[in-house]
């Protein structure tokens, strides 16, 4: 079911959200199938509904700076990776960069597939950070589409996939239209998926080369 993103349909999703159910959210990039990111139930019910291996982690959204640290562990970073994290997330967020940090262990596995690491990523979309300060909690949600579908830009393609009985919060088009860059921070720095934040950007800010990696799709 589709709804315009108003501030009671918000906080109406947001209390779905809380109860452990998932609904269909815009984000700048495309729209994301979403579920509180601590609630290891919820996150399950994402990978059925979009029949996604486990094996294939999930980004994490947060609505501002600070929680990062609820789902991060800074303190893995030496002061060089600190301070690298920094100015990518002074140049970058909020926007199409996910940023790839060691873990902390209230994430549960389902969310990570089990790796030590977490993707996180702060969206630019209005209703993408209103619904997770409505949630209170980060936001673990992947592509709203079902797996090796194309991702949907419009609720309508969201509501194709996935049918009626989701919630899908209508937020217009997506400006970006393409994924988010994924990037893998720490003792090495390379682009793990190229997307909508560009290599040649990231090493302006860095100022150094970067290399990206092939990920496995
Ligand atoms: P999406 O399909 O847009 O939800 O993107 C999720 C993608 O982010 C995954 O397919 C991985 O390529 C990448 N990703 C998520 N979490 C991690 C992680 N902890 N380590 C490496 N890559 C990750
Ligand atoms: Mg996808």
């Amino acid at each position: 079911m589709i709804q315009k993103a108003s501030p009671r349909n918000i906080k109406n999703a947001a209390s779905i959200l809380k109860k452990g159910g998932v609904v269909g959210m815009p984000t700048e990039t495309v729209y994301g199938l979403a579920a509180n990111a601590f609630d290891r139930r919820a996150v399950a019910k994402v990978f059925k509904l979009k029949g996604r291996p486990g094996s294939d982690p999930l980004i994490v959204h947060i609505s501002d700076h600070a929680q990062l640290e609820d789902v991060a562990d800074l303190s893995q970073l030496t002061a060089f990776e600190y301070q690298e994290l920094l100015l990518l997330i002074k140049n970058f967020w909020p926007g199409p960069l996910t940023l790839v940090l060691p873990k902390l262990k209230q994430v549960p596995g389902v969310v990570t597939s089990g790796l030590k690491t977490v993707a996180v990523r702060m969206p630019k979309h209005n209703v993408a950070r209103s619904l997770i300060r409505a949630a209170g909690v980060p936001l673990a949600a992947p592509s709203a589409n079902r797996f090796q579908s194309m991702s949907p830009t419009t609720a309508r393609a969201v509501e194709k996939e996935l049918g009626q009985n989701l919630l899908i919060l209508d937020g217009g088009p997506c400006r970006v239209g393409v994924e988010s860059t994924v990037l893998h921070l720490g003792r090495e720095v390379v682009i793990l998926r190229p997307g909508g934040v560009s290599r040649e950007n990231i090493e302006k800010v860095l100022n150094r080369k970067i290399p990206v990696i092939k990920a496995k799709q």
